[in-house]
C-alpha cells in the first residue's frame, strides 16, 4: 500500500440525490488548487457489472472514459471539476467485486478455503480502493460510497471502509459524511434527528465520521452546530454546512468558506500550501453568472423526463455557453410528440437543434422530421452519436430519395442500410461492455467546420455505439452534399458528417459532450453555440 497516500472516504445518509459526487468532485477540486494529486472513485452497491446495461432512467446517463468504461455519472462530474481522466479503476460496483471474487474462486486461488464476505469480499474492496493510490500518481484518492448508510446492499462496502481505517493509520484516512439537516416549515425548525440517526448507524458499523458536511435549505446557526457536534461526537469545526446552491458550480468556494479543505488538512496532516489557486475557476463562474447574449437550444431525444439522462450534454452546454459569455437556454423536447404538423409551432423560436444519442425504435421519425426541419431552415444543428445516424438517414431519404433508407438497428431488412451493425459487432451475444467504447482518433478534412472548430487535423473522442454509417453509400452521400468530414485513420469509419453549404449542420459519431470541462469546454459546442447567436443576429 502507498504510505504516502492519504484516503478519503465519503458516505451519505437520511436520503440520497443529497449529492456526494459534487461535494466529493468539490473538495478534490480545492485539494488540487492547493498544489495536491488527487482523483476521485465511486463505490456503487448495486450487482450490475457497470451501469453500461442499465436504462438512463435507473441512475441516469452511463459516462464513458477514455479506456471505454462504462461508468457512473459522477464520474462525469469529477473529470469536470479536476480536469484529469477517469478510468474503469474510478468506478466498482457490487458486482464486479463478486464477479472477480467468484473468478478468482473457480480458479482454485483461495486454496480450498470457505470463501465469505469478510475477508474475501472486503478484501477484493480494500484492493480496489487502494489500487488507484498505489501507482504513486495521487497525493489523495477520494472515494465516495454510492447509496444510503443502512442500505443492507452496501453493508460490505462500509465494513471495508472500516477495516481500512487499520490498514492506513489514522493519519492517512478520513471519513466525511454527507447528511440532510431537513426544515419543518410548520415547526420552523431545523431537524438534527435524521442525522443523529444515521450516524449512529455508521457507528454500529464501526466508523466514527470525521466530519459531517450537512445539506441544508436555511444555514445552520450555532446552536443546531453544537447538538449536532455533540451528538454525533464530531468537533464543532467538523460540522459543515452545505446550503443548497444556484449553480453545482458554486459548491467549491461554498465549501472552501466552510474550511472543508481545511479542516480536512489539518486531519490528514497535510502539510497546507497556503495559497489556493481559484483563479480560472472564477473567471469561469463569472462569465456563467454575466452573459451577455443568449440563445435557445433545443435538445430533442427520448428520455427528456429525467434531465440527468443528458447530463454531460446539459454541462458541456454550460461550459461551452460561459466561454463565450452566452446564456444556453436548454430546451428537452421528446422526440415521441414531433410530428411534421406540429413541428414549426414547436420549434419556432429555437436558435440551434441537438439531436441526443439514444438506442432502439421509440421517437426515431420525430427524430427524421427534427434533422429535416433544421437542415430545409438553415437552423444550426449538431447530432450526436444517434443523432448523427438520424442526420444521414434523412439525408439518404430526403435529398438521395432512398425512400426507405434506415439503420439496421430500426429495421434490419431494409433495402438501403445506410446505417449497419459494424463488422466486429455481428456475432456479439453478450450486452454488457460489448459496444465500441471509449477514445479513438479520427482525422479531420482542412476546411470543414469541424476542423475550423478543433483548429487541427487529428483529434481524440470517446464513443459508445454498434452502428456505423455504411461506407457503399459513402460516394453517393458525399456526391449528394453530405461529407464525411472526420474519419478514423485506421478503419475508414465515418466519424463526421457536414451538409455541403449550410451554416452549421454537423453529426458525430461520437460523444464530444464527455470530454468537456470547466476549463476546457468543448470546441464543437462552443461553435455550434455561435453558430446559434449568427443566426439569431441575422
Ligand atoms: N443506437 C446507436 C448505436 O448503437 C447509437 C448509440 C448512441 O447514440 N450512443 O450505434
Amino acid at each position: 500500500m502507498a504510505s504516502n497516500t492519504k484516503y478519503i472516504f465519503i458516505t451519505g445518509g437520511v436520503t440520497s440525490s443529497l449529492g456526494k459526487g459534487i461535494i466529493a468532485a468539490s473538495l478534490g477540486k480545492l485539494l488540487q488548487a492547493r498544489g495536491f494529486k488527487v482523483t476521485i472513485q465511486k463505490f456503487d452497491p448495486y450487482l450490475n457489472i457497470d451501469p453500461g446495461t442499465l436504462n438512463p432512467y435507473e441512475h441516469g446517463e452511463c459516462y464513458v472514459t477514455d479506456d471505454g468504461a462504462e461508468t457512473d455519472l459522477d464520474l462525469g462530474h469529477y473529470e469536470r471539476f479536476l480536469n484529469i481522466p477517469t478510468s474503469q479503476d474510478n468506478n466498482i460496483t457490487t458486482g464486479r467485486i463478486y464477479n472477480n471474487v467468484i473468478t478468482k474462486e473457480r480458479k482454485g486461488e483461495f486454496l480450498g478455503k470457505t470463501v465469505q464476505v469478510i475477508p474475501h469480499i472486503t478484501d477484493e474492496i480494500k484492493a480496489n480502493f487502494y489500487k488507484l493510490g498505489e501507482e504513486g500518481k495521487f497525493d489523495v484518492v477520494i472515494t465516495e460510497i454510492g447509496g444510503c448508510v443502512g442500505d443492507i446492499e452496501s453493508l460490505p462496502f462500509i465494513e471495508a471502509v472500516r477495516q481500512a481505517k487499520w490498514d492506513l493509520g489514522a493519519n492517512n484516512f478520513l471519513v466525511i459524511h454527507l447528511t440532510l439537516i431537513p426544515y419543518l416549515k410548520a415547526a420552523k425548525e431545523l431537524k438534527t434527528k435524521p442525522t443523529q440517526h444515521s450516524v449512529k448507524q455508521l457507528l454500529e458499523a464501526g466508523i466514527q465520521p470525521d466530519i459531517l458536511v450537512c445539506r441544508t435549505e436555511h444555514h445552520l446557526p450555532s446552536e443546531v452546530k453544537k447538538k449536532l457536534a455533540l451528538f454525533c461526537n464530531v468537533q464543532l469545526n467538523s460540522v459543515i454546512e452545505a446550503m443548497d446552491a444556484d449553480s453545482i458550480y458554486d459548491v467549491p468556494l461554498l465549501m472552501k468558506k466552510e474550511k472543508l479543505d481545511e479542516r480536512v488538512m489539518t486531519k490528514l496532516k497535510l502539510s497546507s500550501k497556503e495559497n489556493t489557486d481559484l483563479e480560472n475557476w472564477k473567471d469561469f463562474l463569472g462569465k456563467l453568472k454575466n452573459p451577455t447574449q443568449e440563445v435557445n437550444i433545443g435538445l430533442i431525444g427520448k428520455y427528456i423526463s429525467l434531465p440527468d439522462a443528458y447530463k454531460s450534454i446539459i454541462e458541456a452546454f454550460t461550459h461551452a455557453g460561459a466561454s463565450i459569455e452566452c446564456e444556453v437556454n436548454l430546451r428537452l423536447i421528446s422526440s415521441e410528440e414531433i410530428n411534421s404538423e406540429n413541428i414549426i409551432q414547436k420549434f419556432t423560436d429555437l436558435d440551434g437543434i441537438v439531436v441526443a444519442p439514444g438506442f432502439g425504435e421509440r421517437g426515431f421519425e420525430g427524430k427524421i422530421e427534427t434533422v429535416k426541419y433544421a437542415r430545409e431552415n438553415n437552423i444550426p444543428f449538431l447530432g450526436i452519436c444517434l443523432g448523427m445516424q438520424v442526420a444521414v438517414i434523412e439525408y439518404a431519404r430526403n435529398v438521395l430519395k432512398l425512400k426507405t433508407a434506415n439503420s439496421t438497428e430500426m429495421d434490419a431488412d431494409t433495402p438501403d442500410p445506410v446505417i449497419a451493425l459494424m463488422e466486429e459487432q455481428k456475432n456479439i451475444d453478450q450486452m454488457g461492455g460489448t459496444m465500441r467504447l471509449g477514445s479513438y482518433a479520427c482525422d479531420l478534412k482542412k476546411g470543414s467546420k469541424a476542423f475550423q472548430a478543433y483548429g487541427k487535423s487529428k483529434i481524440h473522442e470517446r464513443h459508445r455505439h454498434r452502428y456505423e454509417f455504411n461506407n457503399e453509400y459513402l460516394t453517393r452521400m458525399e456526391e449528394g452534399g453530405l461529407v464525411a468530414t472526420g474519419k478514423n485513420p485506421e478503419t475508414g469509419l465515418v466519424e463526421i458528417v457536414e451538409v455541403k453549404g449550410h451554416p452549421w449542420f454537423v453529426g458525430v459519431q461520437f460523444h464530444p459532450e464527455y470530454k468537456s470541462t470547466v476549463l476546457t469546454p468543448q470546441p464543437l459546442f462552443v461553435k455550434f453555440i455561435q453558430a446559434a447567436i449568427d443566426k439569431k443576429i441575422k
